[in-house]
C-alpha cells in the first residue's frame, strides 16, 4: 500500500468526488492528511449528474459483482431511522424491469442475480404484458416480458447529496473551493496539483479527479471513456394524481431504456437511459502540448440556460408517457433536462491511477448507474487508492490497455440509437 500523500486535492463534488472525501476522512490513516475538495459549481450543483429529483436504487444487474454490490448499498439505503440516509429520502416502491422480445438477456441475468440474492417472494417473473401491467397499476405498461422486484426502489438523489454532504462538512476535515479546475498541473511525468480559472494553483500529493462527464477535458480519455447526453423530461401533476402514482413501482425497459419513477412533491419524471446524445468538442490537449483534440464534453443547462431536449427524445418520453401512463398521455412537459453520463464501453466505472502520470487517480465512468452506490462507493475508491481494489472489480475498475474508436456502451441496458450528435438533433427543433 502506497504510503498516505500530506495533501489529497479531489476534484469534482458528485457522488465519486464527496464520497471519497468523507472516506478519506475516517480512515485513521490519512489522518494527517490535509484534504481539499474543489468544484466549479456551488452545491448543490445543478447540472452535475448526481443532482436531480430521483435515482433507481436497485441490484437488478446483469453482472453479479455489481448486483451483489448493488445489494450492499440498499442496506443503507433501507435504514430508516433518525439521521440515516434512508430517512425520508428512500423508497421501497419496488421496480419494474421489462424488455421487448430479443432484447431481454439482460433482464434474464438480472432476474437469476436478483433470485440467488434475496428471500423468496420479493422477486416474480410477469410472463406477460398483463401481468406486468397489473402489477405497474397505471393502467398502462411496458414490455413483454419482465419481472418485479419489490426489494428495489428509488431515492430522492439531490437530498441524498446534501444527507452526504453535511456529514463530510461535520467532520471538519475536508475544505470546501468552489473554483473551475481548467487543467492539471504537471512536473514531468508527475501531476503536482491543479490551476483553477481564476489562476489559483492548488497543489496536493495526489491529485484525484472525480470530475463526472467534464473528466475528459483534464485527461485524454479518448477511446476509453467520453460523455453522452441523456434526456430528462418532467411533468406536473394534481394532488390527486400524485397520491395515486406515488404508490406506483419504478418501470424501467431495459430494451427501449425509457423509465418512469414515481412522482415526488406532484413532478413526475419520464426518461430514457439510452446511447445518448455525443457533443463533440474542440479542446487544447490535456498534456499542454498545444495540439487540438475532439472530444464529447457536456453542454448543460448552465451552457444553455434556455436548453430543451431535442425532438427525437421527446418523442420517445411522449411515447412512454402514452404507453406506461396513459390518462397523462397528453399532459405537456414542463421542463426538460440533458444530463450528462461518463460513459465506458461496458458500463464499468474507471476507479484506477493513471498509468503514466503519478499522482493522478481517476474516479469516474459512472455510465448511468453509479448514483446508487453513494454509501458505499466511497470505501471501494479509497480501497483502490491503498491498492487494494476488490478481486471482482480489479479488471473491471482498471485502466483499460485497448482502446475504441468511439466510446459506446453495450451493457445491454440502453435503449435509442447509437451515434445520435446533439448539435445535428437540436438543429431538427425541439418542443414537440
Ligand atoms: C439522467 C441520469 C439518470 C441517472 N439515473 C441513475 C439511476 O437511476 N440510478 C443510479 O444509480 N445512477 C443513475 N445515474 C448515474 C449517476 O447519477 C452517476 O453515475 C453519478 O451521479 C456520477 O457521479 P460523479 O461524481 O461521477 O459525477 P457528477 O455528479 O456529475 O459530479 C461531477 C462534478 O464535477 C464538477 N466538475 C466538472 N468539471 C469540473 C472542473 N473542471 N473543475 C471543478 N469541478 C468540476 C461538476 O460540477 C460536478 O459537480 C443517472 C445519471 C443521469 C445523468
Amino acid at each position: 500500500m502506497p504510503a498516505p500523500p500530506s495533501s489529497i486535492l479531489i476534484i469534482g463534488s458528485g457522488v465519486f468526488g464527496l464520497s471519497t472525501a468523507y472516506s478519506l476522512s475516517q480512515n485513521p490513516l490519512y489522518a494527517n492528511t490535509t484534504l481539499t475538495l474543489v468544484d466549479r459549481s456551488p452545491f448543490p450543483a445543478s447540472d452535475s449528474s448526481s443532482i436531480d429529483s430521483s435515482r433507481i436504487i436497485r441490484a437488478d444487474y446483469s453482472d453479479p459483482a455489481y448486483a451483489a454490490l448493488g445489494a450492499s448499498a440498499q442496506r443503507v439505503w433501507r435504514d430508516t431511522s433518525p439521521g440515516a440516509l434512508g430517512e425520508g429520502r428512500y423508497s421501497e416502491s419496488g421496480l419494474v424491469l421489462v424488455a421487448d422480445p430479443g432484447r431481454d438477456g439482460y433482464v434474464r441475468d438480472s432476474l437469476e442475480n436478483v433470485r440467488g440474492l434475496l428471500e423468496g417472494g420479493a422477486v416474480r417473473e410477469l410472463k406477460t404484458r398483463r401481468e406486468i401491467d397489473a402489477v405497474v397499476g397505471t393502467g398502462g405498461g411496458s414490455g413483454q416480458w419482465g419481472y418485479v422486484n419489490w426489494r428495489s426502489g428509488w431515492a430522492d438523489a439531490e437530498a441524498g447529496m446534501r444527507w452526504l454532504r453535511a456529514r463530510v462538512e461535520k467532520t471538519g476535515r475536508v475544505q470546501f473551493i468552489c473554483a473551475e479546475v481548467v487543467s492539471l498541473v504537471r512536473e514531468g511525468k508527475r501531476v503536482v496539483g491543479a490551476r483553477q480559472r481564476d489562476g489559483i494553483i492548488r497543489r496536493a500529493g495526489l491529485v484525484i479527479l472525480a470530475a463526472g462527464a467534464w473528466t475528459g477535458r483534464l485527461v485524454d480519455l479518448r477511446g476509453r471513456a467520453t460523455a453522452t447526453g441523456q434526456v430528462l423530461t418532467y411533468l406536473d401533476l394534481t394532488a390527486d394524481e400524485q397520491g395515486k402514482l406515488g404508490k406506483m413501482p419504478v418501470l424501467l425497459n431495459m430494451s427501449t431504456g425509457l423509465f418512469i419513477i414515481p412522482p415526488r412533491d406532484r413532478v413526475l419524471k419520464v426518461a430514457r437511459h439510452a446511447y445518448g446524445y455525443s457533443n463533440p468538442t474542440k479542446i487544447q490537449h490535456p498534456d499542454g502540448s498545444g495540439n487540438v483534440i475532439e472530444v464529447s464534453l457536456p453542454r448543460t443547462s448552465i451552457d444553455d440556460p434556455s436548453q430543451w431536449v431535442p425532438r427525437e427524445g421527446e418523442e420517445d418520453c411522449r411515447a412512454a408517457l402514452r404507453e406506461m401512463i396513459p390518462s397523462l398521455g397528453d399532459r405537456p412537459f414542463t421542463k426538460s433536462r440533458i444530463c450528462w453520463y461518463s460513459d465506458t464501453p461496458r458500463g464499468d466505472f474507471l476507479i484506477t491511477y493513471h498509468p503514466e502520470l503519478d499522482g493522478l487517480f481517476l474516479a469516474t465512468g459512472g455510465s448511468g448507474h453509479g448514483y446508487k452506490f453513494l454509501p458505499v462507493i466511497g470505501d471501494q475508491i479509497m480501497n483502490c487508492i491503498g491498492g487494494e481494489c476488490p478481486a471482482e472489480f480489479k479488471q473491471k475498475w482498471a485502466w483499460p490497455m485497448e482502446t475504441m474508436e468511439n466510446v459506446v456502451t453495450e451493457d445491454g441496458s440502453r435503449g435509442g440509437r447509437p451515434g445520435l450528435v446533439l448539435q445535428e438533433e437540436a438543429r431538427k427543433g425541439s418542443r414537440l
